[in-house]
């Protein structure tokens, strides 16, 4: 067997430890004769899972007693409907910063149902940065503020928490959830993907303060109604059971690595790297603005496009897989989230520089 490094910006690289506990209990777990797929949601075992799952994340967020954590389905994009849907709570109008193409989908999906001001837009810039919250024109009757703390795509991340003061701060952290400590009290409400630093698709979860609950537009499925969902610990509907079990290997072997500030310090070190690299060299760069860039995802050029596809396939020849950026960036893009060891950043950085020394 040989693993390469995926540098995949979702679904994306496990931890290899995670995957051999998951193979080596796939078809008895913890002596019940059954996969952990084939369980009852409803079952002592189940809910024994779930349980585990609930209580590490919170444990590794710190998260406050007031705050409901909810293991539901439809993505993160479905929560681009959900929230409004949960927390216009009577108002008519949301807060939305546009930091790129995950932002324009929450920014669109929410119009469907109240109007939207875009506080602040990076949209000029091509949203190679954040913009300063002295810029963003906040609506203090909005029912809430939206960010998306981490741009999968374009590969700016926000390095501070915005004061949006008695407005519910709101938070698409799909793909920076778990990368570093986060202070969860500063926000209402934080969902996220489960398929970048969590686990596998399927599965997203959803951090809410209690006092937002209870007041949805009337078209809310009931399954995606907070309230609903708190008040019968998210089993309102059959959840996605083997997606949550492996989040919960996941969230265990974070706390085992020294939880999130030690996830830090690691995810600053890989991210150093590379930036430092590009930064150097003339022969490749980084289009994102040095304050805000993404310790997660890392979007790169070569100066000379046509070498492009040359640079793919030999990055592929050596393990090194998913580098290809996104269609709306292009260039390169590698997607370095916690369970990337540093030991995959040293071998991309020693093929950039090989690279460079052949091509530059
Ligand atoms: C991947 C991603 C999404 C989409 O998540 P789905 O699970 O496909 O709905 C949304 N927002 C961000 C920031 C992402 O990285």
């Amino acid at each position: 067997m040989s693993r390469v490094f995926n540098f995949s910006a979702g679904p994306a690289t496990l931890p290899e430890s995670v995957l051999r506990q998951a193979a080596a209990e796939m078809l008895d777990w913890h002596g019940s004769g059954m996969s952990v797929m084939e369980m009852s949601h409803r079952g002592k075992e189940f809910i024994a899972i779930h349980a585990e799952a609930e209580s590490l994340l919170r444990e590794l967020l710190a998260i406050p007693a007031n705050y409901k954590v909810l293991f539901l389905q439809g993505g993160a994009i479905g929560q681009n409907a959900f929230v409004p849907m949960n927390l216009l709570r009577g108002k008519t109008s949301a807060d939305y910063v546009n930091t790129g193409e995950w932002s324009k989908k929450s920014i669109k999906e929410a119009k469907t149902y109240c109007s939207v001001n875009v506080a602040a837009s990076a949209e000029a810039g091509k949203f190679t940065s954040i913009p300063p919250q002295a810029e963003w024109k906040l609506d203090p009757n909005a029912a809430y503020v939206h960010i998306c703390s981490n741009e999968t795509i374009g590969g700016v991340e926000y390095h501070w928490t915005p004061d949006t003061g008695s407005v519910p701060l709101v938070a698409d952290m799909s793909s920076n959830i778990l990368s570093r400590p986060v202070d969860v009290s500063r926000y209402g409400l934080i969902y996220a993907g489960a398929q970048k630093n969590m686990g596998p698709s399927g599965l997203t979860v959803v951090i809410v303060r209690d006092d937002l609950l209870g007041n949805v537009l009337p078209v809310t499925p009931s399954v995606f109604d907070y309230k609903q969902q708190a008040d019968n610990d998210s089993m309102l509907n059959t959840p996605p059971t083997y997606a949550i079990y492996i989040a919960g290997l996941v969230y265990q072997w974070i706390k085992q690595r020294g939880g999130l500030a030690a996830m830090e310090a690691h995810n600053r070190a890989k991210a150093a790297v590379l930036y430092d690299y590009l930064d150097a060299s003339s022969f490749y760069s980084s289009p994102v603005a040095r304050a805000d860039r993404s310790l997660m995802n890392v979007p790169f050029k070569l100066k000379n496009e046509a070498l492009d596809d040359a640079f793919l396939k030999g990055a592929q020849a050596l393990g090194m897989l998913q580098l290809k950026g996104h269609r709306s960036v292009g260039g390169m893009r590698a997607s370095i989230y916690n369970a990337m060891p540093i030991e995959g950043v040293q071998a991309l950085v020693a093929y950039m520089k090989e690279f460079e020394a052949k091509n530059g």
